[in-house]
Parts: C-alpha cells; structure tokens; sequence
C-alpha cells in the first residue's frame, strides 16, 4: 500500500502532523462522536484520538480519560503508530514493555488497549485511535475492524477539516479557520498580557468590478488583493476571507497605532498594484480598513470582528480608500 520507510520516516511524519494544524486545537464534535461510539459499541470505558507528537501525545478527542496529553515514552500508542496493524495488548500487566508504565501503575489504570493507526492519505501513522480498558480482555477481529473503520472517518475528517481551512479562490483562510486563528491570538493575549489587532478590509465598489468587467475579472481582483496582504505582512495564516469581497487580517504584537501604520501601508500597496484582468487591461483597486486593537471586553473572535465593522463603516463613509480605528 504505502512505501514502509513512511513508517521509520520520522521528520515526513512530525511534517506530516503539522500540515494537519490540529495540534492544541479545540475539541470537534465529529472527533468527540467516534470516541463515544467507539465507548459504547466495543464497551470499553475509555477511548481517545491520540496524536503522536515530538515528544508527547495529545488527545484531539477523548472519553473516559482525563488528561488532555502524556509524555510520548509512556504512550501506548507510540507503539501502535509504528505499525500498519492494529496493535493490541490484552493485558499489560502481563507484558514486560507495559508492566511497570505509570499509566498501568497509576491512573487511568490502562490494562488492556486495542489501537488502530490513524494513516493521512500521503502514508504516515500521524497518531492511533484507541480503546482501553482497566481490566484485561481480548479485542476480536469485529472489534479491530470497527476501529479500523473509524480510524478512517477519524483520518478524513482531519484532512477536510484542514480544506475547509482553506478558500479555495485566494489561499486565505475561510472565515470558520480565521475564527479558530482569531480565537487562539484571544486567548495568547489574555495568558501572556499582549497586544493584538484586527483589520477588516473591504474592497471599494467591488460590484462594479463584477459589473463592468465580469465575475472572472473580480476573483482576480480577490486573488492579487491577498496575494498583496500576504506580501505586505508576515505569515499568510493570519488573513481571512470572511466572505464575499471582505477580508480580515490578525496582526499579533501590534497596538492600535503600530495597527494603523501597518493598513495605511497595506493600502497604499493595494491602491498602487493594478490588477491584470486580461492579457491586455489592468484595472486599479483600492479597499477600505476598520482597525480593532484587541481590548479587554472582546470575549470572542465574532465580537473582535463586529468591532471593526464601525471604523471599516466609517472609513467607507470618508469617502473609501483609507483606514479608521475603533474607539
Ligand atoms: P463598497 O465600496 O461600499 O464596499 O461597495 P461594493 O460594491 O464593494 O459593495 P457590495 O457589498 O455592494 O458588493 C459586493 C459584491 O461582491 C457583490 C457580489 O456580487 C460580489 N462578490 C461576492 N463574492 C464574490 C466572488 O467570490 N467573486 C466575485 N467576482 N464577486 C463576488
Ligand atoms: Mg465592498
Ligand atoms: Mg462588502
């Protein structure tokens, strides 16, 4: 099936891993239903979605267990990922590599486990999902396949997820991944006491563009707009495409002065980049920004971004093509 040095690959499977972008990501319903069912169909009281990292594995979903990752030298599943098989120990107080672990010794108390590689669509074992039981038993071949099976919906929604990340017109991230960026920067800021920023960025009468030149003329315009930002800024993970022609941008480390310096330069970059709409015709563009330094009342990515909705309102009411902070 797969080339077996992806199984001995280490760097391609921690690459592998990180294109994920899942790692410290927030708990998912699909991820959280297969470890319940998991629970329920193979009646075992803990299940996780185990990701190996460098050095430890964290839990994307878990039931049963409560901490939310381990030290990798203890895990079962670094075992399990080293391998296209299922790995299963039915006892482990009976097995000399699992006898003395502190996860058999102590809590959860792991006895028996059954896990089944989670193998991406490029080849490598970027973690297991896995059945435990504090009392040992033996996992049949029905239940090895029931977990195989959802070792593969757990593996395909991991890799649409990371599309649906993604817009797939300009390379940004779709509005649901620059929440999910937005509301991490949130909480960055509050553990650590930083600054942060929001720009809203609306592009100035887009629907004439549509209208004069046609819809294939205004995705070029939407693809060189962010192809712009991303060349004005540092990384292009922090631009969104929230929808239509609007556009938002997390500048980390920035107060509200540094944020205005930095859309007056990404403005003027737009205002003075025409777009090649066709071989022959370039048209000029501009867009309007509503800034939004990060402040203490904003609990959500939503209330960051409704708060730039009134400076980008007033910006377009100034005439377009500048930049108004919140107050
Ligand atoms: P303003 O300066 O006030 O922002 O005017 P505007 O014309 O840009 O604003 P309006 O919201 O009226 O128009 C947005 C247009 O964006 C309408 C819609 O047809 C167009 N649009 C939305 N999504 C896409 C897309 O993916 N591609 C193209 N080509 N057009 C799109
Ligand atoms: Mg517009
Ligand atoms: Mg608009």
């Amino acid at each position: 099936m797969y080339a077996d040095q992806t199984l001995t690959d280490e760097a391609g499977r921690i690459a592998a891993l990180e294109r994920l972008g899942i790692l410290d990501t927030a708990p998912e319903e699909p991820f959280e239903n297969v470890v319940d069912l998991v629970r329920t169909v193979l009646g075992v009281p803990m299940s996780a979605v185990t990701l190996v990292d460098r050095d430890r594995q964290w839990f994307k979903a878990r039931a049963g267990l409560d901490a939310t990752q381990t030290p990798r030298d203890v895990s079962f599943c670094t075992h399990a990922i080293r391998q296209r098989a299922p790995f299963v120990i039915p006892d482990a107080k009976a097995d000399p590599r699992f006898a003395e672990n502190p996860l058999v010794n102590g809590d959860p108390h792991v006895r028996s486990y059954a896990g089944v590689p989670l193998v991406t669509s490029d080849g490598y074992n970027v973690g297991a999902l896995c059945a435990i039981d504090t009392k040992a038993r033996e996992f049949d071949e029905k239940d090895l396949s029931i977990l195989r099976n959802f070792a593969r919906i757990v593996v395909n929604e991991m890799e649409l997820r990371r599309i649906a990340e993604r817009d797939q017109l300009t390379g940004a991230l779709t509005r649901r991944g620059f929440l999910e960026k937005a509301n991490e920067e949130i909480a960055r800021c509050r553990r650590y006491g930083r600054d942060a920023s929001l720009l809203l960025i609306d592009v100035d009468h887009f629907k004439q563009v549509n209208d004069t030149w046609g819809h294939p003329a205004g995705d070029a315009v939407l693809r060189e707009l962010v192809a712009v930002l991303d060349g004005s800024t540092r990384p292009a993970d922090c631009i969104g495409r929230l929808g239509g022609e609007e556009f938002a941008m997390l500048l980390p480390e920035t107060g509200a002065e540094d944020a205005l310096t930095a859309a007056e330069r990404s403005r003027r970059l737009i205002a003075a980049h025409p777009v090649a709409i066709s071989p022959e015709r370039t048209i000029a563009i501009t867009a309007s920004f509503g800034i939004a330094p990060l402040v203490e009342t904003v609990t959500s990515a939503e209330e960051w971004i409704a708060r730039a909705d009134a400076p980008l309102y007033e910006a377009k009411r100034a005439g377009r093509n500048c930049s108004k902070v919140a107050d």
